[in-house]
């Protein structure tokens, strides 16, 4: 295994953040029922003539500026001519001559994964496979969603690499807004071309292309499988075949599907309905103002301006919500290690992913830390009262009534100290009653009498049993 090196190129579509489709107006909208969201261009019917929405190529260009792409000054669109059901015209508006964008790059931890070419081109309709009774229905509501596919050199070496660069093209894109990339909702899918050739050898291999991953997970599993299986064909004295496999996640294998089809397969030519785009110079240097700070550059200045570390700016910035919250909360309380440390800890052991809704807004972290800095509740208060804003949707202002003031800490270990060494009796029968409960219930009146009820009764609770003992 060892002598062998493994050669992948992706190919990766994402489905654009507009709210119309690219060659109509219809909305481009998930999840509605099926055919409501279609028109006679976006099924093709005949003498049905596209019109193209601005805002994608825009978004194209937004994205390959945020990789260092070269934008043409000149965009053509073709038609690829292929038959499926889900292409209700039998073919697809896409590109292939001049592209939107050609070259650029995205920098992996250690190397730098050359781009070949942005392009845009239109998604299909959506097959339901339903019982053998029903068959196959088509929802056509995909149709003609505005679909970016961005091709790589063939630079990357092993399914790690592939992942991470998929997570930096997605962070990118997210944090440009040119898309969501809801994987689960098919809104970033990957083909995966893969090859092996002996250790070293400047020749590459003969590749097969795997195509319509939707999860990082299956793209992983999928390379390592599939390079193992060529290998093992090249160990013994087969060759390669290039064509087009499919992978089959719950078998964990991938299996032939056809031949490898070519750009001359698709008859590409020039869609008469198309005219060329013209993208003058002025219009990239405005869309490039609009570009925000990407990822990296935000890393950056959490830890040149803010002093944090390496390991928690990469944390903060990898889902664009989590760093437009800490942001935010920065807005109202600018004490970046302290709302730093909070969040690493106290808020992210409380969500299942980065990427989750933060159940308290950033106003009322802000408060709550700013009550503890004025020493209004304590640092163990105000993790109590996050709780119950997070888990139970409990308001800050009734916490702040319920907490402020508080006897908690040594203070309040103090007090139940000296209740306990003021009561021996009553410590006694707690240790031999047959109702202990009864009396701890009676030492916890005692500390809230004593407290007129601003004891924090879950650690006077705790320091009792502790005392007791
Ligand atoms: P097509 O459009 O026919 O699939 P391309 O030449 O555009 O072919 O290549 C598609 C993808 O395959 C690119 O990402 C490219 O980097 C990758 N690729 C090309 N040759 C190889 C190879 N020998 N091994 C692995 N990947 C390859
Ligand atoms: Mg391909
Ligand atoms: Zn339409």
């Amino acid at each position: 295994m060892q002598e062998y090196d493994i050669v992948i190129g992706l190919e990766v579509h994402s489905e654009l953040k507009t709210n119309s489709k690219v060659f109509c107006s219809c909305k481009n909208q998930f999840g509605q029922a099926p055919n409501t969201n279609c028109c006679p261009v976006c099924v093709g019917l005949p003498g049905a003539l596209p019109v193209l929405n601005k805002k994608a190529v825009e978004l194209v260009i937004k994205a390959g500026l945020t990789m260092g792409c070269q934008i043409n000054d000149l965009a053509v669109f073709e038609r690829k001519n292929y038959f499926y059901p889900d292409l209700a015209k039998a073919y697809q508006i896409s590109q292939l001559v001049r592209p939107i964008c050609l070259g650029g790059q995205i920098e992996l931890e250690d190397k730098v994964v050359r781009l070949n070419r942005i392009h845009l081109e239109e998604d299909a309709g959506k097959l339901v496979h339903c019982s053998a009774a029903i068959g196959t229905l088509i929802d056509y509501n995909r149709g003609g969603v505005p679909l970016m596919e961005l091709v790589t050199e063939p630079d990357i070496s092993s399914a790690d690499e592939a992942v991470e660069f998929l997570t930096r093209l997605r962070q990118r894109l997210i944090y440009a807004g040119v898309a969501e990339c809801k994987m689960e909702q098919g809104g970033l899918r990957c083909d995966v071309n893969v090859s092996v050739k002996k250790k070293g050898s400047k020749e590459l291999g003969q590749r097969t292309e795997m195509k319509n991953l939707n999860s990082f997970k299956s793209v992983y599993r999928a390379i390592n499988y599939e390079a193992n299986r060529q290998i093992e064909i090249l160990e013994n004295g087969g060759t390669v075949v290039q064509e087009t496999r499919k992978w089959d996640d719950n078998h964990s294998r991938s299996v032939s599907m056809r031949k490898k089809e070519t750009s001359s397969d698709y008859r590409y030519f020039p869609d008469p309905d198309m005219l060329a785009v013209e993208i003058p110079r002025e219009d990239v240097e405005r869309i490039r103002k609009t570009l925000p700070l990407m990822p990296d550059q935000l890393r950056k200045r959490y830890v040149e301006e803010y002093g944090l570390s390496d390991y928690e700016s990469e944390i903060l910035t990898r889902e664009k919500a989590l760093s437009d919250y800490f942001n935010e909360v920065l807005s109202f309380y600018n004490n970046p290690k302290e709302v730093t440390n909070w969040i690493l800890t106290e808020i992210l052991n409380k969500v299942k992913d980065l990427s989750e809704e933060i159940a308290i807004s950033p106003s009322d972290l802000a408060k709550l830390l700013k009550l503890v800095e004025d020493k209004k509740v304590t640092r163990t208060n105000a993790k109590e009262m996050l709780a119950r804003i997070m888990e139970n949707g409990e308001k800050l202002e009734a916490l702040e009534k319920e907490y402020a003031g508080s006897v908690d800490g040594d203070a309040l270990r103090a007090l139940v100290e000296t209740i306990v060494k003021n009561n021996p009796n009553a410590v006694e029968d707690y240790r031999t009653s047959d109702t202990p409960e009864k009396v701890f219930r009676w030492f916890t009146g005692q500390v809230m009498k004593e407290t007129r009820g601003k004891a924090n009764a879950t650690k006077a609770e705790e320091f009792i049993r502790e005392l007791l003992k």
